[in-house]
């Protein structure tokens, strides 16, 4: 699982070529940040969960 502040590796990339997102705000809908582009997301976490490669914790 991951909080607030961790950084997750998603197994798919975002379109501008970035992998590494931080977590803004989790919940049953998370907010997530492309570390690359800076784009914020809101995903459901049953999503994004299946989407995780790897979580980095702070
Ligand atoms: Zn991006």
């Amino acid at each position: 699982m991951y909080t607030v502040g961790d950084k997750l590796e998603l197994r798919k990339e975002h379109p501008c070529g970035g992998k590494i997102w931080e977590v803004l705000k989790a919940g049953v809908d998370t907010r997530i940040k492309c570390l690359t582009c800076g784009r914020v997301i809101l995903l459901p976490r049953e999503k994004l969960l299946k989407q995780i490669k790897k979580t980095m914790h702070k």
